[in-house]
């Protein structure tokens, strides 16, 4: 290794530069890690709609997703670090969806799978449908369609281990010190609430109130009393 710390120092000829391989620690150690670990993405089993046929098909032996190792689907979140998000997005089931994706281990990615679960699809603007599961947890890769073919998932697929292979060890948020925060589970009621909202729907809240006659200091502080 302290050989490999001289070559980040060592100044290389320009006639050289072609033949030698110069390189810093954490790039080589990215390079070795991710290379190990993007042809091993496991996704976790599970699907939402029609997306989920097509993703099964990606699965099986015509399509045969093995050859790019994620053959291993996972039924438990704590076992897959690849969350395929394939079909249309209720917000009954957003809840369940954050609660799943804060229960995988990092490193952890996620595919929005479809017209559907990228932006609400052919439902998009429904009454119980949320407009693309990226309002909630982080995407990496969208794969387009209504459906996607298998060939589309797996092209995804290619994009994310693009993605893994550019990331750095020193980088990313799973290898700094500290735990990663998990992401507030939205409240199902009459609709959805996201929590990391709540300040700006307490205030528009307020605002309205205001302008229905009483002062905004009152309706703050009833807000806060229930
Ligand atoms: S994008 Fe199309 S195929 Fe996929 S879940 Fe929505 S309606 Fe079904």
């Amino acid at each position: 290794m302290d050989e490999l710390r001289d070559l980040n120092t060592m100044p290389v000829p320009s006639e050289l530069r072609h033949n030698v391989f110069v390189t810093t620690i954490d790039r080589f150690v990215s390079y070795i890690y991710n290379w190990g670990r993007k042809r091993s993405v496991w996704p976790m089993m599970f699907g939402l709609a029609c997306c989920a046929i097509e993703m099964i098909c990606a699965a099986a032996s015509r399509f045969d997703i093995a050859r790019f190792g994620s053959e291993l689907m996972r039924p438990s979140p704590r076992q897959a670090d690849l969350m395929i998000v394939s079909g249309t997005v209720t917000k009954k089931m957003v809840p369940q969806i954050v609660r799943l994706y804060n229960q995988m281990p990092e490193p952890k990615y996620v595919i929005s799978m479809g017209a559907c679960a990228t932006g609400g699809g052919p439902f998009k603007e429904g009454y119980n449908v949320v407009s693309g599961i990226d309002k909630f947890i982080p995407v990496d890769v969208y794969v387009p369609g209504c459906p996607p073919r298998p060939e589309a998932l797996l092209h995804g697929l290619l994009k994310l281990y693009a993605k893994i292979e550019r990331q750095s060890v020193r980088e990313v948020p799973w290898y700094q010190k500290g735990e990663s925060e998990a992401i507030p589970v939205p409240i199902l009621g009459p609709d959805l609430i996201d929590p990391r909202r709540l300040p700006e729907i307490r205030a528009r809240l307020a605002e309205l109130r205001a302008q229905q006659g009483g002062s905004p200091e009152a309706s703050a502080g009833s807000e806060k009393g229930a």
